[in-house]
């Protein structure tokens, strides 16, 4: 517009010029002459300063004015400006290939007819493909019918899974999403844990039916029974008495699951969830309730060597507690020496119960802590456990910061033991 309006004004200028001239030698032919001749000098003297301003090392701002300068000003300030769009799109693009590789599915987009036409790094990793894999043909490179079929819309579902090509523990899902008519995008997500906790929800509920149906046959055998007419007060007095049984191992088990699920979905405790508890008191009458379930059948005795103050939640270290001495109890032959010791080790308090029982072979050690896992199945039930009495240690202990230590010899018996929290150490331990 500038450069507009100030070649008007040169050009009424020269108009004004050539109409002076004109009056001034009564002939017009020699007024347009003038204003011809002032019109070319300006656009010479236009040529010269851009001639002289290109001779100029780059960089240099002209200093005189030329019509000529400023659109080629115009020209260079517009270059610039794309290149610095095209320096942004380059960022953003490089950005959004960053943001495609850090995230943890795999994401391809492939030519209809399967070359690879963007894949990101996930992607490489979960299929094994190379960086120069690019281009070539996806079908070709990983060689799986599922695959074929899924991108070529043989089957009717979207979704395939296949063992991982560089893992076969591992399983992947592949996704088929068609985009317009040539283009399609394969996402990949690794399923692998999720298949692990679909599995293991599955077993629990297999377990929790199977637990519970066993005593519940038992109680409904016994009900069909005294449903009969004729049944003598003896045989009923008798029956019920041996409904006990079964209907206390469903309520056992019914309270562990509960016990469990509420531990599992609590969130960890914050510091001041903790309080200061008295163990010494707590194991006292763990130990006097142990010795009347075992009727004195084994030799208990209690070791109190710390002084120590601990910091907890009482009633879920009082469960942790009984469970492991009744345990004890349970897989001690009777006469057998259990000690429950609460001593000082390392300048931490220990909790340790120590029995002279069967033992367990070092291969369960690790699994003992998962639901529902027994050395001996029969034994176990015989004795009247749930399963879930040491995966309910865990869980307190996962929440106390602590972990549960098995020591053990088969034959001779077993320790288990874990350490807490001295109430003076508080401040110095970050939880
Ligand atoms: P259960 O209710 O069956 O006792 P737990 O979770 O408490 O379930 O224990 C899991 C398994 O660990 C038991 O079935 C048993 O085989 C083994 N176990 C636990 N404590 C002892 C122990 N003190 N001595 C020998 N084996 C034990």
């Amino acid at each position: 517009m500038y450069v507009l309006t100030r070649e008007t004004t040169r050009g009424l200028t020269c108009l004004t010029l050539g109409l002076v001239a004109g009056i001034l030698s009564t002939d017009w032919a020699i007024g347009a002459l003038v204003a011809c001749l002032v019109w070319i000098a300006i656009g010479g003297l236009n040529y010269l300063a851009f001639e002289r301003w290109t001779r100029r090392p780059l960089g240099t701002t002209a200093s005189e004015s030329s019509v000529w300068l400023e659109i080629v000003g115009r020209l260079r300030q517009n270059q610039r400006r794309s290149r610095e769009r095209s320096a942004w799109l380059i960022a953003e693009l490089r950005w959004l290939k960053d943001t495609f590789d850090a995230i943890p599915d795999g994401w391809i987009v492939i030519h209809r007819a399967g070359s690879i036409e963007t894949i990101n790094a996930s992607a490489r990793a979960l299929l094994g493909l190379e960086a120069d894999d690019k281009n070539q043909n996806l079908l070709a490179l990983i060689r799986n019918p599922a695959i074929v079929e899924l991108v070529r819309g043989d089957i009717d579902s979207d979704i395939v899974e296949i063992p991982a090509p560089t893992d076969e523990a591992k399983r992947l899902e592949l996704r088929h999403i068609r985009v317009g008519e040539d283009r399609s995008i394969v996402l990949i997500r690794d399923v692998t844990t999720l298949n692990r906790l679909l599995t293991m929800r599955q077993d629990f509920v297999a377990n929790v039916s199977h637990e519970l149906r066993t005593p519940l046959t038992v109680i409904i055998g016994y009900l069909e029974a005294l449903s009969e007419d004729d049944i003598e007060i003896d045989v009923i007095r008798e029956s019920i008495a041996r409904l006990e049984s079964p209907a206390a191992r469903m309520k056992a088990l019914v309270e562990d699951l509960l016990t469990l699920s509420r531990l599992e979905s609590s969130p960890m405790p914050e510091e001041e969830d903790f309080e200061i508890v008295d163990v010494p008191s707590m194991l006292t009458a763990i130990a006097t309730e142990a010795r009347s379930i075992s009727s004195d059948g084994h030799d208990i005795s209690l070791e109190l060597d710390c002084g120590c103050t601990v910091l907890g939640i009482a009633s879920e270290l009082h469960s942790a507690f009984s469970n492991l001495v009744s345990n004890a109890v349970r897989y001690s032959p009777d006469g057998g020496a259990i000690v429950i010791r609460w001593a000082s080790e390392n300048g931490k308090p220990v909790f340790s119960v120590r029995d002279e029982g069967v033992g367990i072979p070092p291969e369960h050690i690790s699994r003992l802590t998962e639901r529902f896992y027994r050395v001996d199945m029969k034994k176990s039930r015989g004795r009247g456990g749930t399963g879930l009495g040491l995966a309910i240690v865990k869980h307190i202990l996962r929440r106390h910061h602590s972990e549960l230590e098995v020591t053990s010899r088969v034959g001779e018996g077993s320790t288990f033991s874990f350490a807490l929290r001295d109430a003076s150490d508080a401040s110095s331990i970050a939880l």
